[in-house]
């Protein structure tokens, strides 16, 4: 079998002309959704992030507010900027582009974000909402995932899905959200002792680990799901996913490529949650 590609880009390009199309209609209500993007220090991956968070704002008719700052700026200096932020109307998400230096504790600075306008969900309240059910913002890149899965007509209730990755920004929510639509869920981490006897038994396998080949053919069942969080460079130097990816295509029905696959995805689900936020605001 040689699997269906999940094109990231292709429906990115779909889901970013509807979010335009909702910010069209905002702005012909007055409101024009606006982003705030922080970036501390000059991380060069950081840098690239925010360059493309706020192009594609721009290009969808969205407001964005980059601020740079110097790796220097207190941590206090850091929550007053927040503050601010959260006290303006003209924006409706904020983002704190992570990571923050080592001198600010980041945890603290998500928490100083409102709610309303945590649009990264990374706030303990949106965390909350998720594990209840209740509104929130989901975070970026598992919402990316869930909405790949939506544009495949996958129907994941009875389904087994294995995450392998319990990161606070991916694993956890990704496991979540995948329960929320009725699978049985396994998470799977570094102390997962046979890691191929779980992956064996999925009809999904979302890999959001950061380790290249992590997921190779043979732990794949034939005809599962593959979605490859994982952005690593190969020895080219060139992106690549968690996922052998020329093996795993021949076994899996589907699967997203790296470049191309749930990186777009993770920007488009941005603009989603910052144009829930101005229209719930
Ligand atoms: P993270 O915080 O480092 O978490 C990695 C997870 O993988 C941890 O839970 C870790 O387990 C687990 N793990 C490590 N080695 C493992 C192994 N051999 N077998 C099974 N599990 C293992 O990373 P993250 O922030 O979740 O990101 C994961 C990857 O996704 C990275 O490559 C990152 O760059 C990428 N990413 C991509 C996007 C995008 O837009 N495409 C967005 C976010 C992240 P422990 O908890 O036991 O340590």
């Amino acid at each position: 079998m040689t699997a269906q590609l999940i094109d990231g880009n292709a429906l990115s390009k779909q889901l970013r002309t509807q979010a335009a199309e909702r910010a069209a209609v905002l702005k012909a209500r007055g409101i024009t959704p606006g982003l705030a993007v922080i970036l501390v220090g000059d991380n060069a991956a950081s840098q690239v992030y925010v360059r493309n968070k706020v192009k594609a704002c721009e290009d969808n008719g969205l407001y964005s507010l980059l601020e740079k700052h110097e790796a220097t700026l207190t941590e206090a200096a850091l929550l007053a900027r927040v503050e601010a932020l959260n006290n303006d109307p003209s924006i409706h998400g904020i983002l704190v582009q992570l990571p923050l230096p080592a001198h600010i504790d980041a945890q603290k600075v998500i928490e100083a974000i409102s709610p309303l306008k945590d649009v990264d969900g990374f706030h303990i309240a949106s965390a909350g909402a998720l594990v209840t059910g209740m509104p929130g913002f989901w975070p970026c890149t598992p919402y990316g995932c869930m909405k790949m899965l939506e544009s495949i007509g996958y129907d994941l209730k009875g389904k087994h899905a294995v995450v392998i990755g319990r990161s606070n920004i991916v694993g956890k929510p990704m496991a979540l959200m995948l329960l929320q639509k009725n699978a049985t869920v396994t998470i799977c981490h570094s102390g997962t002792p046979d890691l191929k006897a779980m992956t064996l038994q999925a009809d999904v396998i979302v890999a959001a680990v950061g380790k290249r080949n992590v997921l190779t053919a043979d732990m794949v069942k034939p005809g599962a799901v593959v979605l490859d969080v994982g952005m690593n460079r190969n020895d080219e130097g060139k992106l690549c996913g968690d996922v052998d990816f020329a093996g795993v295509k021949e076994v899996a029905s589907f699967i997203t490529p790296v470049p191309g696959g749930v990186g777009p995805m993770t920007i488009t689900m941005l603009l989603v949650n910052t144009l829930e936020a101005a229209e719930r605001a």
